[in-house]
């Protein structure tokens, strides 16, 4: 999607802080970080959010959260804790339309 921040990212022609790329996936910084670590996992494909994934996104899906767990790992944070945070909708105040996991740790979280 041409106007879609993420689909800019995922193509080049946005920059961002990638941590970690596939061809499927990418991990960014978020640009505002909530916590000491706060990473965003990003399928390439344009997914608007949680309530748009299709049966044929499942992989896709696991794939997320295998990413998760091995970025997760890779930043020191997998044995002291973290958070893994899907914001679908308004009410949850999801403000990017195109699916991203939020990766939040390196401190203790308070609940939100
Ligand atoms: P949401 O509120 O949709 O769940 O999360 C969107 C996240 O994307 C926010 O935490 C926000 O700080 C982050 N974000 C918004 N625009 C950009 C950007 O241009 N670059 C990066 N790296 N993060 C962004
Ligand atoms: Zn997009």
């Amino acid at each position: 999607m041409t106007d879609c921040i993420f689909c800019k990212i995922i193509n080049k022609t946005a920059t961002a802080s990638i941590i970690h790329e596939n061809n499927n996936i990418i991990v960014i910084k978020d640009i505002a970080p909530k916590a000491p670590i706060h990473l965003l996992i990003i399928p390439k494909k344009h997914i608007s959010s949680v309530n748009q994934l299709k049966l044929e996104d499942k992989e896709l899906v696991g794939e997320l959260f295998l990413i998760a767990k091995k970025t997760a790992r890779d930043q020191r944070i997998a044995e002291t804790g973290y958070r893994l945070i899907f914001d679908t909708g308004k009410d949850a105040g999801q403000t990017i339309d195109h699916l991203h996991l939020h990766l939040l740790g390196g401190k203790k979280l308070p609940f939100a």
